[in-house]
């Protein structure tokens, strides 16, 4: 049987199956559902009546929230490969939505990988238990005056009790008492039931001093922002949380400052890997739209494709998009199997495949000439979608030099826990 060629000759059919239904789900689901709240307010497509809510259930229903997760405790079991391969297809469907399922399976990945029973109990089995896409997910690190500071773990600063974060929270018997404010950029918070939130505890600590804890949205004290207007990934949507005297119990704070750093790596070690990952589905969908359009549009009497120089521009484009998939499954391959995450290959991974992503949609506009820049071409909502790329998930400036701290460190030899 022969289906889409795929340069790892080892696909086994249940690898090609669960590849080839994804990406029909992206293609007739997602992207439809993407383009249409596109053309949306931010206000429009986050409401009741948004597609948004056709997609979510309907992923829901397939498992695709939880499809890495493993059989034992309610996941679907695929592999690294085979999610990786889910990844991929769904992210070319659409890459906001895609990491609006991404975001609820991080946050309760975070907390199944805490091992404590209760918090499982409470918050990850109703997950892999949901259907209808009512439990989902959101991670609230940004704040107003602290973007890449949060991140920066390994920056002397980090430690500076003089800068202090602005969301605290204080232990009052056994429940933290939460109060302050995240920026507008957390993604699903608009639509998120729950929330997997940054904390500063301990501000003799200054921001290395923090906590995380997982709460639901729905708390007394808790009230979010407008939905929050920006330039692509319309579909993917952003806003404030603030925090009121919010009331949590001790035991949903599953990090304190004595874990709170490695918190950060293990959570960017994930999220950087997924940004590499969605770095070349949006390189690909670029090149498959430039290359339909190369043999389509006319010039010198022949297609474009028929011209010795754009036959080496498409070329030089497909050998980018084959080297991110080559360095986004081995990342993705490594990241899934080991604890914690390798920090530096998913920064790698994740301004590489971004950086490099960047440079094929650019490419991809241009092969398009000025009709690259009009709306009815759908090269201008990737070129649009890509934009952020290089810098959610940790400006790229800041991972590499958050990579050059740990490489110092720990290359050429380094120690990891290998999980299987
Ligand atoms: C689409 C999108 C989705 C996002 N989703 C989320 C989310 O789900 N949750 C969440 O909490 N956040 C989210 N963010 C926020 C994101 O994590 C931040 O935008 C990112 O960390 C960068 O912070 P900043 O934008 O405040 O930029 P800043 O940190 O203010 O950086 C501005 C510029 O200054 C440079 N700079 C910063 N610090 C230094 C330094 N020490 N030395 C030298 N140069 C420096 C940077 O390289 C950059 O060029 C999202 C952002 C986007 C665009």
């Amino acid at each position: 049987m022969t289906t889409y060629f795929d340069i790892n000759l080892d696909l086994t059919s249940e690898d090609k199956l669960i590849r080839d239904e994804a990406h029909k789900f992206a293609k007739e689901v997602m992207r439809p559902i993407s383009r249409e709240i596109d053309k949306m307010t931010a206000e429009e497509a986050v409401a009741k009546t948004s597609p948004v809510w056709d997609f979510v259930k309907q992923a829901y229903e397939l498992g695709y929230h939880k499809s890495g997760f493993p059989e034992e405790v309610g996941g679907l079991g695929c592999t690294p490969l085979q999610s990786h391969l889910i990844g991929e297809e769904m992210s070319w469907g659409s890459l906001g939505l895609n990491a609006m399922l991404g975001m609820a399976a991080w946050i309760f990945g975070k907390v199944l990988m805490t091992g404590n029973l209760e918090l499982i109990e409470e918050f990850v089995i109703p997950y892999f238990q949901c259907t209808d896409g009512s439990i989902s997910g959101c991670w609230a690190v940004t704040e107003p005056a602290h973007g890449s500071d949060v991140l920066a773990v390994g920056e002397k600063f980090f430690k500076d009790p003089k800068i202090e974060g602005q969301v605290s929270a204080v232990l009052d018997g056994d429940e933290y008492i939460i109060n302050g404010q995240k920026a507008a950029w957390v993604s699903c918070a608009p639509t998120a039931s729950h929330c997997m939130l940054n904390v500063q505890i301990d501000k003799t600590l200054g921001l290395s001093g923090g906590g995380v804890c997982i709460l639901p949205l729905n708390l007394p004290g808790v009230s979010r922002g407008k939905p929050l207007e920006k330039v692509g990934q319309r579909d993917l949507p952003q806003g404030e949380l603030f925090f009121d005297n919010v009331r949590i119990p001790k035991r949903w704070m599953f990090h304190g400052p004595d874990t709170y750093s490695d918190s950060i790596i293990g959570n960017l070690g994930l999220g950087n890997t997924g940004v590499g990952l969605i770095s070349l589905s949006l390189a690909r969908a670029a090149f498959e739209e430039a290359f339909k359009y190369a043999k389509e549009r006319v010039q010198g009497g022949k297609p474009l494709i028929e011209h010795y120089a754009m036959k080496v521009r498409i070329h030089q484009m497909f050998a980018k998009v084959e080297a991110l998939r080559a360095m986004s499954r081995a990342v993705h391959n490594l990241n899934s199997r080991v604890d914690p995450p390798i920090f530096e290959y998913a920064a790698a991974a994740k301004t590489y495949c971004s950086e490099t992503a960047r440079e094929v949609i650019e490419e991809a506009v241009q092969i398009h000439g000025a009709n690259g820049l009009t709306k009815e071409y759908f090269i201008e909502k990737i070129w649009r979608d890509s934009r952020a790329l290089t810098i959610e998930d940790g400006d790229n400036s800041a991972l590499n030099r958050m990579g050059g701290h740990f490489l110092k460190d720990t290359f050429p030899r380094r120690k990891v826990n290998q999980l299987f």
